[in-house]
């Protein structure tokens, strides 16, 4: 599909036909999950501040919806893309898939860039998006969630416009809200977390103490700001951190807290915390360390940078981080690689709880949460591990491989309709 067409798709396709080959995947299915179930694109007018009406474009793609409603984040990015948002609708689905978790995947976007808005134009903007995505979206429908660019505040906006058309307030129609508006504890680190937990597990079987271990992270927004945080609670050494206008690195280790503090009141630049040298991203991602975590954008590290890498785990906190040719030079290194698909589970995975206990109206403590993600989130680990150890292909393959195979089972076990 030529409107599909752009990098992140094809890497996604890819990344499927690859793991279709090696399956022997059902012709017929393979050309169905190659294709997003549903796309719709719309057009938003929005009243800026200045009186001017400024038209923005927003999607929302449904990838798969056999095993239950789909879910997926909405992103607001000026690079957004139809094609971009296919590719990211298609991950949630072997993402839920590989968790076990009752979802198909979907994934939406506005292209802009939040930041330039004011926060009474982002109200409207989300509003607006709201309104016209109001016919796919619903508890039992399409759940999204926050990703790049949104936050708690962009889903309480959608929660309220859906709420206002219906009548009633609906909090199960998306996740990532506010506590007060039936948010669950611990969804805001929930992906961090499960970040940490994977490479905690990676660890482990690598025989390597997380003591020991130096860590350095692409990306400080949600993803990359929480990992850091948990990792040094768990004892790792966050020794480089860097958002899109550059990195620091402390070679005895950044104390994160510390640096969060500063990064906020130093308006969001990590050069002027002052508490390590200023790195390029493309230097943070060369650094000698046990554990790279990506946490940025899609197709960071690529046949181009990969043979520079020096670290031993690569968790993939990002959806798409790496390239297919990277992937082959860093297997040929002897790297470890935790998929995103795995590696950034977390986030849909405590989404699902937030959908339950809204569903139920019944809450939960925040340590039963923990627990919860992490039984989940290490079981689809081993489960991965075994599957790559026992058919000896690469931890990506096996996780794709097993969460493509859940769907085709569903696929075909409900048939075909008409
Ligand atoms: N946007 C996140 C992801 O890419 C979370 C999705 C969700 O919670 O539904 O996994």
């Amino acid at each position: 599909m030529q409107e599909l067409d752009t990098h992140t798709f094809r890497l996604a396709v890819a990344q499927f036909d690859q793991a279709a080959e090696a399956m022997r995947l059902d012709p017929n299915l393979r050309e169905r999950l190659k294709l997003p179930q549903r796309s719709l694109v719309v057009s938003l007018p929005v009243r800026m501040d200045d009186e001017r009406v400024e038209v923005f474009t927003g999607y929302r793609v449904q990838h798969d919806s056999s095993r239950g409603p789909s879910k997926g984040g909405i992103r607001y990015h000026p690079d957004v893309s139809l094609g971009e948002v296919a590719a990211l609708a298609m991950w949630m689905t072997w993402k839920c898939a590989l968790a076990g978790l009752p979802y198909g995947g979907a994934k939406g976007g506005v292209k802009v860039a939040p930041k330039k808005l004011s926060q009474a134009e982002l109200q409207r903007l989300t509003r607006r998006y709201a309104a016209e995505i109001f016919p796919l979206i619903g508890p039992d429908k399409d759940v999204p969630a926050p990703d790049v660019g949104t936050d708690a505040q962009v889903m309480a906006w959608i929660m309220d416009t859906y709420s206002q058309q219906v009548g009633y307030a609906v909090p199960g129609v998306v996740t990532g809200k506010p506590l007060s508006l039936g948010g669950s504890l611990g969804r805001e680190e929930a992906t961090g977390r499960g970040v940490v937990y994977v490479t905690m597990e990676a660890l482990r079987y690598l025989k390597m103490p997380i003591e020991n271990a130096t860590v350095a992270i692409q990306g400080f927004g949600n993803v990359g700001s929480h990992t850091a945080l948990i990792m040094q609670q768990q004892g790792a050494r966050v020794i480089a951190v860097s958002d899109a206008s550059g990195g620091i690195y402390n070679a005895k280790g950044l104390d994160v807290q510390e640096l969060l503090r500063r990064y906020r009141t130093a308006g969001h630049s990590l050069r002027d915390t002052k508490l390590g040298d200023a790195i390029t991203n493309e230097e943070l991602l060369q650094l000698d360390c046990t554990v790279l975590v990506p946490a940025a954008l899609s197709e960071q590290i690529t046949g181009k940078n990969a043979n520079h890498l020096r670290c031993r785990i690569l968790a993939e906190g990002a959806n798409g981080p790496t390239t297919l040719d990277a992937d082959r030079i860093l297997e040929d290194k002897g790297v470890f690689i935790i998929p995103d698909i795995l590696a950034n589970s977390g986030g849909v995975i405590v989404s699902y709880f937030e959908w339950v206990q809204d569903l139920q109206r019944f809450f939960w403590s925040e340590t039963e949460i923990q627990h919860r993600l992490q039984d989940i989130i290490t079981s689809a680990f081993q489960r991965t591990l075994h599957f790559s150890t026992e058919r000896r292909t690469s931890m990506r393959m096996a996780a794709l491989m097993s969460g493509i195979d859940h769907v085709a089972q569903a696929h075909l076990q409900r048939g075909l309709y008409p």
